[in-house]
């Protein structure tokens, strides 16, 4: 077995019970205290680790690696380093904080502005997102929608299950989880109307959903096969992909997603790396008909991650109202991305490949306000006696996301957001 993922093995720093960062998870992301400037962190327990400052420090050297790579406000220059490098970086961290190595502890702990507590610092979107794809990936999703808006009988469309569906959304307001968004105005054509009205969304929803960031770019014109695909894959982290209903519905025809979807998309601030994730691949769901060669793989590119939704409406305690998990996924993370770049369409460090609203199969598993309350015929009750079909102003969604076997917990934390009031 590969040692880093060895439950075993402890960190000297502490880690409580439950916690999602043991030292086997070692994610990246960008974290600032006070006026200083961004850096690039890993965490372990609550205490979060400068890796520029590390690296100044010496405590780095021989993996051949620029300190200067992790002072920047985004993770983008290191990534671009390639695999070899993540996973050596991997390997010295896990080193360096193993329980085992007292001259570590001792050095790292007489260094200052090493190591700090997660509740000092502020933590910032990981990387700067070059392009945005949202797949459409979870049958269980997809058919809801299908069976609402069309034909309970033929749910999904012809294509579906011969590719995973996607579009190109936009990156400049994909945010970092605890970044509030205003309720989204737009136009709404009322059912009872030849007309549109415009006004707030009635209907914000969420969208419970994992992304991969990759982190090395291909030329224009050259496919990535699934073979290769996670050669390609930096990690993953959480993403709401915050929707308003409406204003899709009447928006959304031919073109697909414009304004419904690019007013703010939340995602959690440290990446975990394939690697970390490793002992929690599981095979994916039997893909029939056959799909065509090129999006035909081998070895298990699914991941058993559980996922919750938390709504925590004002002044009230948080109420979970879905869990799911990413492992319900009918198209893996290695058909997306050999699907994206099959026509030769290029990709770049630091782009952003959503999953899709992740439902599972059973009603307490949908990954959607629309699909919870089923359109809103459905309300769902709060424990404080409100009713939801969408999402209320100031309610704030919570989503977590983490993986569990014996001896051996490893998350992503949060990806939550508040929904302040429309501007008027
Ligand atoms: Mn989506």
């Amino acid at each position: 077995m590969d040692k880093m993922i060895d439950p075993a093995l402890k960190s000297w720093l502490p880690v409580e019970t439950g916690s999602d960062f043991p030292i086997q998870n070692l994610p990246f992301g960008i974290f600032k205290v006070g006026v200083r400037s961004p850096h690039a962190a890993t965490r372990i327990g609550d205490t979060v680790i400068d890796l520029f400052t590390l690296a100044e420090h010496g405590f780095l050297d021989g993996l051949g690696i620029n300190p200067g790579v992790f002072n920047y406000p985004y993770l983008n220059p290191f990534i671009e380093l390639g695999k070899p490098i993540w996973r050596s970086q991997r390997k010295q961290l896990f080193l360096l904080f193993g329980s085992e190595n007292t001259e570590a502890r001792e050095r790292i702990s007489d260094t200052n502005d090493v190591l700090y507590n997660i509740s000092l610092v502020q933590m910032l979107m990981p990387v700067k997102v070059g392009d945005y794809t949202d797949f459409y990936s979870s049958i269980e999703h997809a058919t809801n929608v299908g069976m609402m808006f069309r034909d309970p009988a033929n749910a999904l469309l012809p294509n579906w299950k011969h590719l995973p569906v996607g579009y190109h959304g936009r990156s400049s307001s994909i945010v970092v989880s605890e970044t509030a968004i205003h309720r989204p105005k737009g136009q709404i054509k009322p059912s009872d109307s030849d007309t549109p009205v415009f006004g707030p969304t009635n209907e914000l929803d969420f969208e419970l959903e994992m992304a991969f960031i990759t982190g090395k770019k291909t030329a224009l014109g050259t496919s990535v096969s699934t073979v290769d695909a996670e050669d390609h894959i930096f990690g993953m982290l959480l993403f709401n992909d915050l929707s308003a209903r409406d204003i899709q519905r009447w928006e959304y025809i031919p073109l697909g997603p414009f304004l419904a979807k690019n007013f703010g998309s939340v995602v959690s601030p440290w990446i975990v790396t394939l690697d970390a994730l490793e002992p929690f691949r599981v095979p994916g769901p039997v893909q029939d008909p056959t799909v065509l060669p090129y999006l035909q793989y081998t070895g298990n590119h699914n991941f058993d991650i559980h996922l919750d939704v938390l709504i925590q409406a004002e002044g009230q305690p948080e109420y979970r109202i879905c869990q799911s998990n990413y492992k319900y996924m009918y198209w893996n993370l290695a058909q997306q991305l050999a699907h994206q770049t099959v026509n030769g369409c290029n990709i770049g460090v630091g782009d952003m490949y959503a999953s899709g609203t992740i439902s599972g199969p059973n009603p307490d598993s949908f990954g959607s306000m629309l699909e919870i309350a089923w359109k809103g015929t459905k309300p769902l009750k709060m424990p404080d006696g409100s009713e939801r079909s969408f999402i209320h102003d100031n309610d704030t969604v919570i989503m977590r996301g983490y993986c569990e076997k014996p001896g051996l917990r490893l998350g992503f934390g949060e990806a939550t957001t508040k929904i302040l009031p429309a501007v008027l």
